[in-house]
């Protein structure tokens, strides 16, 4: 069975993978390897920051590993959030602030197309290769939902007449950034696995 960190410390990530990876791989993360430290994302794009956090355990721990790392990407106002996502409105991380922060830049702007974007970075002995995954969609003027985490009350997925908040989980995975990045993975390990045999 193959062996890969996963380097996040978010449980519910580690078993969305495992539920998709199913029994070929054994998926390990941070906790499992017992890395605890935080892993500091300095890098100026999603792709350096996924790319560093891999590159970190690998080094360390010489298994494969692989990282995500997501951000909400708004053109109108200079595809911002983007890397500071998480901390838009501040270090305290919190999203109520990080909504309140976005729908007051966006109130004159009648642009309101959005994008999620993650990507993923995996590396192993052969090397880094990376994989993304876009939802595009936009910005409501008022939160709606109460699923989910982030921004999704606010982003309402192209297609949709609702927010991310309102969709029940399975949906959200089977369109989210998040979900097609994760199946290009999947898709890659497995057929990696079979030629490897
Ligand atoms: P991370 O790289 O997955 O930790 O994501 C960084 C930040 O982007 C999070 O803290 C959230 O604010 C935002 N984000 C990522 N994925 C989602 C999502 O699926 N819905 C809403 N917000 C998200």
């Amino acid at each position: 069975m193959t062996e890969l960190c996963f380097v996040t410390h978010n449980p519910h990530k580690v078993r969305e993978i495992r539920q998709m990876l199913g029994k070929t791989f054994r998926v390990l993360s941070l906790d499992d390897i017992g890395y605890f430290e935080e892993i500091p994302e300095n890098q100026q794009t999603l792709e350096g920051n996924s790319f560093e956090k891999a590159k970190t355990i690998f080094g360390k721990f010489q298994i494969p590993s692989f990282a995500d790392d997501t951000g909400l990407e708004v053109p109108a106002i200079n595809n911002e959030p983007g890397i500071y996502s998480a901390r838009y409105a501040g270090p305290q991380k919190n999203s109520d602030d990080n909504i309140d922060l976005l729908l007051r830049k966006l109130i004159d702007i009648k642009d309101r197309k959005a994008r999620f974007r993650t990507v993923i970075t995996l590396i192993d002995r052969s090397g880094p290769r990376q994989f993304e995954g876009i939802v595009h969609g936009k910005i409501t003027r008022v939160r709606e939902g109460s699923e989910g985490f982030g921004y999704d009350p606010v982003f309402i997925p192209e297609g949709y007449q609702k927010t991310f908040a309102q969709l029940m989980l399975e949906e959200k995975n089977r369109i989210s950034h998040r979900g097609i990045a994760f199946r290009k993975l999947v898709r890659y390990l497995q057929e990696k696995s079979i030629s490897d045999q």
